[in-house]
C-alpha cells in the first residue's frame, strides 16, 4: 500500500513510519520539522520538508497517489491554542483541509489523529464514550472537531472513506520533552536531570494515558479496514498526575519532590476514554499497560540520558 503520512517526523509518526515500512508498505512523509526530527526519520522512506497548508503539498500529493494518507501533523499544544487560536486554526483546520482535498482528487482513505481528552471537555460520563456531546474546552480541540466535522461531510458529499481516531493522552519513546504536552516525556527529562517537575494546579486532574505503540496499532486497524467513523483508543484508566509522578519517581528510582505551579488554561479536570467501539469494529484494544508503558518510557529516557543509543520498541500486535 502506499501511505502518506503528515507528521511522520514527529513522535506518533515516526513510529507509525516504522510499523508501515516494516509491513512493506511504501511510504512518503510530509513535515516541516516544526516539532518533529530528522533523526526520526529512516533513511528508506521518501521525505519532503513542506508544510501541509502549502500548495506544493497538495501537488506532491497529487503526484505521488497515495490509497491512503495517515494525517498527524498538527499544532498540537492546548496552551499554545488558547494564546495563538488563529494559528492553532490555520494549521489544524486549513492545513488539515489541505490534505482532505488531496484524498478527496485521489480517492485515498483518510485517517486522522483527532484527540478524545480535548473533544468531550468535562465528560459527566467517564469512560467516555463517542456518543457523549462534545464541548471542547481550548481552540485546540475546537479545530479538531471541527476538522471532524469536514470528514463527515466530506464521506457523505464525495463518498469519502476515513476514520477519525480520538486518541487518548499517548506516551513512550521518542515524545519530545521540551514542548508543552508530553507529561510522562517532560517529567522523565527533568528528573533525569535532578529537576523538580513542575505539577500544573493541585496535580488531581485525570488523565487516560496510552502507549504509542497501541496508538500506531489502532492506525494500522483503521488503514487495513474500511469502517468509517471516529474512535476512541484509549485505557479507559484514569490516573492523577500525582499518581503519574509518583509511578515515574518508583520507576527512576529518584526522591526530588515537584512544584506546583498555576493551573492551564484550556485543561479539563477528568479524562478518561471508553474505547469499546474501536474494539467491536476495528478489533483494537490496548495491549500495554500504565506500568509496563512507563517503564518502557524511563528506559529509552535514561539510555538517552546516558548517551547509550536506543532500546528496543516492544513488539505488540493489534
Ligand atoms: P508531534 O509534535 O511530535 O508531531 C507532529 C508533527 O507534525 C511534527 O513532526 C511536526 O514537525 C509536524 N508539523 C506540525 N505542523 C506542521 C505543518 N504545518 N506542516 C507540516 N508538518 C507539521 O506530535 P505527536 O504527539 O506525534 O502528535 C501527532 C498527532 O496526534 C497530532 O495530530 C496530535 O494532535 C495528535 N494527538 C496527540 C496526542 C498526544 O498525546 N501526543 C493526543 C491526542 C492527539
Amino acid at each position: 500500500m502506499r501511505v502518506a503520512v503528515s507528521g511522520g517526523a514527529g513522535f506518533i509518526g515516526s513510529h507509525l513510519v516504522d510499523a508501515l515500512t516494516a509491513r512493506g508498505d511504501e511510504v512518503l512523509i510530509i513535515d516541516d520539522l516544526s516539532s518533529g526530527v530528522r533523526t526520526n526519520l529512516p533513511s528508506a522512506c521518501r521525505f519532503q520538508q513542506e508544510d501541509i497548508r502549502s500548495g506544493l503539498t497538495l501537488a506532491l500529493l497529487r503526484e505521488w497517489r497515495p490509497d491512503a494518507i495517515c494525517h498527524l501533523a498538527a499544532q498540537m499544544s492546548v496552551s499554545r491554542s488558547v494564546r495563538e487560536p488563529l494559528f492553532d486554526a490555520s494549521v489544524n483546520i486549513i492545513g488539515s483541509l489541505n490534505m482532505l482535498e488531496a484524498a478527496r482528487e485521489m480517492g485515498s482513505r483518510f485517517i486522522f489523529s483527532s484527540t478524545g481528552g480535548a473533544l468531550y471537555g468535562n465528560a459527566n460520563i467517564l469512560p467516555t464514550a463517542e456518543d457523549h456531546p462534545t464541548w471542547p474546552l481550548s481552540p485546540y480541540g475546537v479545530s479538531k472537531l471541527s476538522f471532524e466535522h469536514y470528514l463527515h461531510c466530506y464521506q457523505s458529499e464525495h463518498d469519502l472513506s476515513y476514520a477519525a481516531l480520538r486518541y487518548a493522552n499517548v506516551y513512550g519513546p521518542r515524545q519530545n520533552p521540551h514542548g508543552e504536552a508530553g507529561v510522562v516525556a517532560i517529567f522523565c527529562r527533568a528528573m533525569l536531570a535532578g529537576q523538580a517537575p513542575v505539577i500544573h494546579g493541585s496535580g488531581t486532574h485525570t488523565r487516560d494515558y496510552v502507549y504509542v505503540s497501541d496508538v500506531v496499532n489502532a492506525n494500522l486497524a483503521a488503514l487495513d479496514s474500511m469502517e468509517i467513523g471516529h474512535f476512541n483508543v484509549g485505557s479507559g484508566r484514569q490516573t492523577t498526575v500525582n499518581e503519574l509522578f509518583s509511578l515515574l519517581s518508583h520507576r527512576l528510582g529518584v526522591t526530588v519532590a515537584a512544584t506546583h505551579g498555576p493551573e492551564r488554561r484550556g485543561e479539563q479536570v477528568t479524562s478518561a476514554l471508553d474505547s469499546s467501539l474501536i474494539g467491536r469494529r476495528l478489533g483494537w484494544k490496548a495491549n500495554v499497560d500504565l506500568e509496563q508503558g512507563l517503564s518502557l518510557t524511563v528506559d529509552w529516557f535514561r539510555s538517552r540520558a546516558g548517551g547509550e543509543g536506543q532500546p528496543p520498541l516492544p513488539q505488540t500486535s493489534a
